[in-house]
């Protein structure tokens, strides 16, 4: 049965992540969040942007996190990343950086230093992937995903897919995910159309990175974000252009979401003794 979509959101406007990040707005309700994103908590889209070559460094310095994860995919550009659990890492364009904040962390976000130095377009995604109760409290972990690790797989039909996380068309992503989760960067070409497969007990969610195309009829263009009804095990894609999408699923947590900036706990107690390792200065500090 092909699925259905529950609605296409443009970006309404954008706003800045430190120094280095324009990111776009999207209006999309909590309640819609909950019910059609869930693992995900949050679709972040940086689109393309140019930036002059600098001495400085460009980002987001130190700043905490706890009870979920922030998976981070550059498409253009090279970012460097470091963390209180000693873990440090440059994500290449192409790559993913998946990083489980679990019982709490304190992380720093920037461009990488070669990449301002000689200046250019940095395009990426952050999503934000909820974890369990059960889990909420596990150490904080650090997968680097070089961009040779992620296996792809042509398909007929000018459609190319590269499995980030989970399993498509007998090729499994390397990242290594606390639920059940399928990242596919997907890349199709004009005039192409495709047919893909998608777990039924899924929620499915899409970022278009560039391109036009048609989504089970509806046109979608480059930085919109399409949420699916649940239901359904089909998705027909036919490109206008050449087009690269990123498809996201997961099964659903259910669980409640007890959300305070970059805290997500799953009670309000919770979220308090979060608050208090924070402020006592469990999740540690960059050296
Ligand atoms: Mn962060």
């Amino acid at each position: 049965m092909r699925k259905q979509i529950y609605d296409v959101y443009s970006p309404s406007g954008f706003h800045w992540v430190g120094n280095g990040f324009k990111s776009n707005n999207y209006d999309i309700p909590q309640t819609v969040i909950k019910k059609l994103l869930d693992p995900f908590l949050m679709i972040g889209l940086a689109p393309p942007k140019a930036f002059e070559p600098t001495e400085k460094q460009r980002g987001v310095g130190s700043h905490p996190h706890a009870g979920f994860e922030t998976v981070t995919l550059v498409y253009e550009g090279e970012l460097a990343h470091a963390d209180s659990a000693g873990n440090r890492g440059v994500l290449r364009e192409g790559g993913v950086q998946w990083m489980t904040a679990g019982r709490g962390l304190m992380h720093e976000e920037f461009h990488s230093a070669d990449f301002s130095r000689q200046g250019g377009v940095l395009s990426m995604s952050q999503l934000w992937v909820n974890l369990p109760k059960s889990l909420k409290k596990i150490d904080p972990a650090y997968q680097d995903i070089e961009p040779e690790a992620i296996p792809s797989v042509e398909l007929s039909g000018g459609l190319r897919i590269r499995v980030i996380a989970g399993e498509y068309a007998g090729l499994k992503g390397p990242a290594s995910t606390h639920t059940p989760i399928r990242i596919l960067d997907i890349s199709i070409l004009a005039d192409r159309e495709a047919v893909l497969d998608i777990p039924l007990d899924h929620n499915t969610s899409a970022i278009i990175i560039t391109g036009n195309a048609s989504i089970l009829g509806r046109s979608v263009s480059a930085e919109d974000i399409v949420l699916f009804d649940r239901g359904g095990s089909t998705l027909d894609i036919s490109a206008e252009e050449d087009s690269r999408i990123i498809l996201l699923s997961g099964l659903p947590i259910e669980e409640p979401i007890v959300q305070y900036g970059p805290f997500v706990a799953s009670s309000q107690e919770d979220l308090m003794s979060i608050f208090k390792d924070f402020e006592s200065g469990k999740m540690g500090s960059l050296s």
